[in-house]
């Protein structure tokens, strides 16, 4: 097992973006329990900071739509081990045919091209730590489309051709890369998603059970636990109740 404790001058350290609610927020407290020093960033900074003095972490403000926000974060740091490509999200969903271009634009910004900005300016730092470690959170939107979905899918589906593209890229390079796709999680996502329309998101998960933000952190806990040597491509993880996007126990 990689032990995070070593070598013993510094600890490792891992990057979690979008930390400041759900998957993130849970990753960023399992790969605290397992000895990572980590930093968490996101726009809300407050949330941030009470989760930082919790888990013994640093909390730093990113956006990663914002070239400067992340060359900000980025200098903050000496060393980085694991990043995990976290921060992301949907809004509205609707046809092709009534696209919401600043919808779309926000989902392709924040998807795809945060997750280019982090791993650029990270990449160099993930190779000189002789082990490093990117973690991607697509979702099983990127493999498959669903009707009112084609502004997120497309942009899971291109955040995942990027992540993937960096495999054969990095061949011969000690940096890992593991894709992990969500199906159906209950966070802020549906909330975020219907523009904080409380009642319309609980309805998402209503009559089914959906994974938790902690299911999918423990199976990042897990692939930062391997040895160098092991590289998990992709993990699919969906709930029981969820055999694909558009089939669940209330669709039939
Ligand atoms: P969430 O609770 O809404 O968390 C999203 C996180 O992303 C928040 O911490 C948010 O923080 C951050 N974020 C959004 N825009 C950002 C920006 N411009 N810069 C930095 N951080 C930003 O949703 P979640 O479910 O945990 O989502 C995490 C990831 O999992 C996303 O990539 C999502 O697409 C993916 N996923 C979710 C599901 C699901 O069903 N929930 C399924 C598959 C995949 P701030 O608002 O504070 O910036």
């Amino acid at each position: 097992m990689t032990t995070p404790d070593t070598p013993s001058s510094s600890r490792r350290v891992a990057v979690v973006t979008g930390a400041s609610s759900g998957i993130g927020e849970a990753t960023a407290r399992t790969l605290a329990a397992q000895g990572y020093e980590v930093v968490v960033g996101a726009r809300r900074l407050d949330r941030l900071q009470t989760l930082a003095q919790e888990i013994g972490g640093r909390a730093i403000a990113l956006d990663v739509t914002d070239d400067a926000s992340v060359t900000d974060f980025c200098a903050q740091l000496d060393r980085v081990d694991v990043l995990v490509n976290n921060a992301g999200g949907a809004q509205g969903l609707a046809t092709v045919a009534d696209a919401d271009l600043e919808q779309w634009r926000w989902m392709w910004e924040t998807n795809v091209l945060g997750t280019l900005r982090m791993t650029k300016a990270l990449l160099p730092a993930l190779v000189d730590s002789g082990d490093g470690l990117i973690v991607t959170i697509t979702s099983i939107a990127a493999i498959e489309t669903y009707d009112n979905g084609s502004g997120y899918t497309s942009a899971k589906h291109a955040q995942a051709v990027l992540h993937r593209t960096l495999r054969p890229e990095l061949i011969g390079k000690p940096v890992r890369l593991t894709e992990i796709l969500p199906g159906m999680v209950e966070t802020e996502f549906s909330l975020v998603r219907f523009d904080g329309d409380a009642e319309k998101a609980a309805a998402v998960y209503d009559g089914l059970t959906p994974l938790t933000a902690g299911d999918v952190a423990e199976v990042v806990g897990f692939v930062a636990s391997r040895p160098p040597h092991v590289n998990l491509d992709q993990i699919v993880l969906k709930p029981r109740d969820q055999a694909s996007a558009r089939r669940n126990v209330k669709t039939g």
